[in-house]
C-alpha cells in the first residue's frame, strides 16, 4: 500500500515480546553499582536485586507505562512478563496490567517468587533446596494467584530454581497446574543455576516458558525463551537456540522491546554459531512468539517499508520504522506516537518517578 505522503509501507501482525521485565524501564539512569561484579549472583545482587527492592506500586506503574509506550512505538503489542518487587508485592500486577491497557498493549504478567529474601527481611546470597518456602513466595503466589482469577492474563512466575527452595518450586507448579497456566521461570542462565535442570526435570511442562537455557544440562519441557542482547551484555554464553528441541522464541529480558532489533540481532549471533543458519530461522522463532500470544495476529503494524514481512528483508534493514499501531482494530500508535496516551508526558512523569526510585536504591 502507499500511504498520503507517497512512501511505500508494508504491514504484520503485533510483533511478541516473550520476556521482558517492564520494572527495569526506569533503569536508565539509575546510581553505578557499588562494586565491580565478579559473577553472574553478584550482579544480580549488586544492581538488579537494589532496583526490584527499590520499587514501591507508583513507580512499577510509570516503569511499566513507560515500558508499554516503548514497546507500542516498536510495534509489539503483546508482552509477556516478568516482575519481582519484594518490598510491594500486593497490587504491583494491576499497576502493571492498568499501565500497559492505558498504553493499549496486551500483558501476560506475572509474579516471580524467590525465596532469597528472608522472613527476617535480609537478603540470602544461597538458598538451600531443602529450606523452607519463604513468606514473600507465598505471598509472590497468592499475587499471582489473585490476578489470574480476577480474569487477568498471567502465568506463575518463579526468578530461578537457585533463589527457591524445593518447596516454592513445588508450589508453583502446583498452582500453575491448578489455575490451568504455565510457569515462566530464569533457567540455566549462568554458571550459578546449573542445577536447574535436574531440580525442575519432574515438574516443567509444555505450557513452561522457560527462559534463558544456557546452560542448560537436559531436555526440559516448555517453551524457551531466548534473550540475546541480555546474553551477550551479560557474557552469560550463547543459548545455541537452534540446538534445543523446544519451540523458541524471543524475549528482551528487560532491555526494550524492539522485537524487530532483537531478532536481528538474535539472526547475527546465530550466524556467528552457525553460518548455514537463514533468516527464516529466526522468522520462525517470530512465528513462534504468535502461537504462544495468538491475539497479536489480530494486531497490525503499519512499516514504513515495503516488505516488512519478508524474513530476509527483516534481517537486515536496520531501523524499520513503525508508522501505525492497530490492537483490537484500535490504533494505539499513529504517525509514529501513541493515541491513547501523550508520549511526551508518559516519558516526563516516568523520569520524574525514576529519579524517586533512583534516591530510594541509594539507600538500600
Ligand atoms: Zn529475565
Amino acid at each position: 500500500m502507499t500511504n498520503t505522503s507517497g512512501s511505500m509501507t508494508s504491514t504484520t501482525p503485533g510483533l511478541v515480546n516473550a520476556h521482558h521485565h517492564l520494572y527495569s524501564a526506569l533503569a536508565r539512569g539509575m546510581p553505578a553499582p557499588r562494586a565491580t561484579a565478579t559473577s553472574f549472583a553478584h550482579m544480580l545482587e549488586l544492581v538488579w536485586w537494589r532496583l526490584d527492592a527499590a520499587h514501591d506500586v507508583d513507580s512499577i506503574y510509570w516503569s511499566a507505562k513507560l515500558g508499554a509506550l516503548e514497546a507500542a512505538l516498536a510495534g509489539t503489542t503483546c508482552i509477556i512478563d516478568h516482575h519481582e518487587s519484594p518490598n510491594a508485592i500486593e497490587g504491583s500486577l494491576e499497576a502493571i496490567t492498568r499501565a500497559c491497557e492505558e498504553v493499549g498493549v496486551r500483558v501476560r504478567a506475572c509474579y516471580g517468587v524467590t525465596d532469597r529474601w528472608g522472613d527476617n527481611g535480609v537478603l540470602h546470597q544461597k538458598v538451600s533446596p531443602l529450606s523452607t518456602m519463604t513468606k514473600a513466595a507465598q505471598r509472590g503466589l497468592e499475587e499471582c494467584e489473585r490476578h489470574i482469577k480476577a480474569g487477568g492474563d498471567g502465568m506463575v512466575g518463579v526468578h530461578a530454581a537457585f533463589s527457591c527452595s524445593n518447596e516454592t518450586l513445588e508450589a508453583a507448579s502446583e498452582l500453575a497446574q491448578r489455575l490451568g497456566v504455565g510457569v515462566h521461570i530464569h533457567v540455566a542462565e549462568a554458571n550459578d543455576d546449573l542445577q536447574a535442570g535436574a531440580r525442575l526435570a519432574h515438574l516443567a511442562k509444555d505450557n513452561w516458558l522457560l527462559v534463558h537455557g544456557v546452560h542448560l544440562d537436559r531436555e526440559l519441557a516448555g517453551w524457551l525463551a531466548h534473550n540475546p542482547r541480555s546474553n551477550m551484555n551479560n557474557g552469560v554464553g550463547y543459548a545455541k537456540p537452534t540446538t534445543r528441541p523446544n519451540p523458541v522464541v524471543l524475549g528482551s529480558d528487560g532491555i526494550g522491546a524492539d522485537m524487530a532489533e532483537e531478532s536481528r540481532l538474535a539472526y547475527v549471533r546465530l550466524r556467528e554459531f552457525d553460518t548455514s543458519q537463514t533468516p527464516d530461522t529466526v522468522a520462525g522463532w517470530m512465528h513462534n512468539a504468535r502461537r504462544l500470544f495468538p491475539a497479536s495476529e489480530t494486531d497490525e503494524v503499519t512499516w514504513r517499508y515495503p516488505a516488512a514481512e519478508n524474513a530476509w528483508h527483516a534481517a537486515f534493514t536496520t531501523a524499520m520504522r513503525v508508522e501505525s499501531v492497530k490492537v483490537n482494530n484500535q490504533l494505539v500508535v499513529q504517525a509514529g506516537t501513541t493515541t491513547r496516551v501523550d508520549e511526551a508526558e508518559v516519558r516526563h512523569k516516568a523520569r520524574a518517578a525514576a529519579q524517586r526510585l533512583h534516591q530510594r536504591m541509594e539507600s538500600l
